[in-house]
């Protein structure tokens, strides 16, 4: 059964979208809120996402970016004319977007397209590291070391992802803060070297083998991707 998490603040649109997607077989989550939208990301993996972007309190386009980091879907709601919202939300990777006023039922129909089309994707295999030692599953949002799982928080899942995006290359503190970007939207490079310290505490003894430093320049990952 697909997951769809409705972010919308608005209480009445958001209870009809999840009356109409729930008769469709839909399990329905929401939130009128961006910051528990963030974290509902990380909690239920959501198959799709339909985002709200005029949100009370953060950027919509934040939560945008950081739901298709974690490869959901994503239909966009906008008002009719946030034409630059629009723009925006499909240049950050909105599947599709739906303009308000709308009627419910386009809105189900359009989820079923988008699910229909995206529905392969979460298929994507994990990639592993250093002779399986390092599992990372991008799309279960799920990484271990040695068969046991880490328990990261978002900022230290978002730098050890992109390390991993490409092993071996250094990246500086600036590139880590864009690229976790979405996990943690607020803080500056040296949040990075914080959020590495704990990241490496719990990759255990051979933590520095596994994020390198590279002085005067920022980290990398140590370990080569396997196949
Ligand atoms: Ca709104």
């Amino acid at each position: 059964m697909p997951t769809v998490l409705v972010v919308e603040d608005e209480r009445d649109i958001r209870d009809l979208l999840r009356r109409y997607l729930e008769r469709e077989g839909h399990s329905v989550e929401s939130t009128g809120t961006g910051a528990e939208a963030l974290r509902m990301l990380v909690d239920h993996q959501p198959d799709l996402v339909l985002l709200d972007l005029g949100l009370p309190d953060i950027d919509g386009l934040e939560v945008l970016t950081a739901a298709t980091r974690h490869g959901s879907a994503v239909i966009a709601l906008t008002a009719r004319s946030a034409v630059e919202d629009r723009i925006r939300g499909l240049q950050l990777g909105a599947d599709d977007y739906v303009t308000k006023p709308f009627s419910p039922q386009e809105v189900v129909l359009r989820v079923a397209a988008v699910l229909t089309r995206t529905g392969n994707q979460s298929a994507d295999a994990s990639a592993s590291f250093g002779g399986g030692r390092l599992v990372i599953d991008e799309a279960r949002h799920e990484a271990s070391l040695a068969g046991v799982p880490l328990d990261l928080t978002p900022s230290e899942w978002g730098v050890l992802v992109a390390l991993a995006a490409s092993p071996g290359r250094v990246y500086s503190r600036s590139e880590l803060m864009n690229r976790a970007r979405g996990y943690e939207f607020a803080g500056f490079e040296r949040t990075i070297d914080s959020h590495v310290k704990n990241l490496r505490r719990k990759l255990g003894p051979d933590a520095a083998a596994i994020v390198e430093t590279v002085l005067g320049v920022g980290y990398r990952l140590g370990l080569e991707r396997d196949g």
